[in-house]
């Protein structure tokens, strides 16, 4: 149902092996769902390959465009796959695709990279991006949590190896190169703040902050490598 209804890539998660920390970042009442089901919707290769035009507000604007109608395209997929559950008789919770709950640590209710890192969609890699095998970090996730025990997937290796291209490109050096490891906080990773700071600066000059040069530069789901 979720591909038919424009999903690209789906998987569940058991989210039991996780509780701790998913109630712990949005409420004791998450524990009540012991599935994650993750719906990922691909972004244009068209819009991303043109993000190294990064200074043009053409590539910028177009991009924001595609990413904001993703997001509510997985919304839209997300609201009808939790009503369906809803009608079997089971407890369907739909988080959307884009949510900042807490404005200082720059997180959500749920991470919808964790889910789909469990469901076994792709693997956490150095841009703290979830970087799926065939689309690479371009995709976009959103979540339904469920009491329904749906068959999970598993786990998928990381494949970042040697590459540091995420880390070369990023103009503020927001990414340590440390691997994902589940034990330690995002900032050993990823430092949300400085990329926040520079997409605020960005927007008050170009009139739209989003930068998106980590997602452009992955060598995972890049189609067009002869671009810059
Ligand atoms: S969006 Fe841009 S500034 Fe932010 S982490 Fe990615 S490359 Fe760095
Ligand atoms: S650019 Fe390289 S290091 Fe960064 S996430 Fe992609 S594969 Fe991993």
């Amino acid at each position: 149902m979720a591909k038919e209804l424009g999903a690209d890539l789906f998987g569940i998660a058991d989210l039991t092996v996780a509780q701790a920390f998913v109630c712990k970042q949005g409420g004791e009442y998450l524990r009540k769902f012991s599935r994650a089901i993750s719906i990922g919707v691909r972004l244009l290769d068209a819009v991303v390959d043109e993000l190294y035009r990064h200074e043009d507000p053409a590539a910028i604007y177009t991009y924001t465009a595609l990413y904001n109608s993703v997001n509510s395209s997985l919304d839209h997929v997300g609201l009808l796959l939790a009503k369906r559950i809803q009608e079997k008789g089971y407890r369907a919770y739909a988080i959307p695709a884009s949510q900042t709950v807490d404005s200082d640590k720059l997180i959500g209710v749920f991470s919808h990279k964790l889910a789909a890192n469990l469901a076994g969609l792709g693997w956490i890699g150095k841009s703290c991006l979830l970087i799926t095998p065939s689309y690479g970090p371009r995709v976009r996730f959103a979540t339904i949590l469920t009491d329904a025990l749906l068959k999970a997937g598993s786990q998928i290796d990381e494949k970042c190896n040697d590459c540091r291209e995420c880390m070369d490109i990023c103009p503020v050096k927001a990414f340590t190169g440390a691997s994902f490891d589940p034990s330690k906080p995002r900032e050993v990773r990823f430092n949300a703040h400085l990329c926040r700071s520079y997409r605020k600066k960005r927007e008050e000059r170009l009139g739209e902050g989003y930068c998106g040069l980590c997602v452009y530069v992955c060598p995972h789901g890049r189609s067009n490598k002869s671009l810059p």
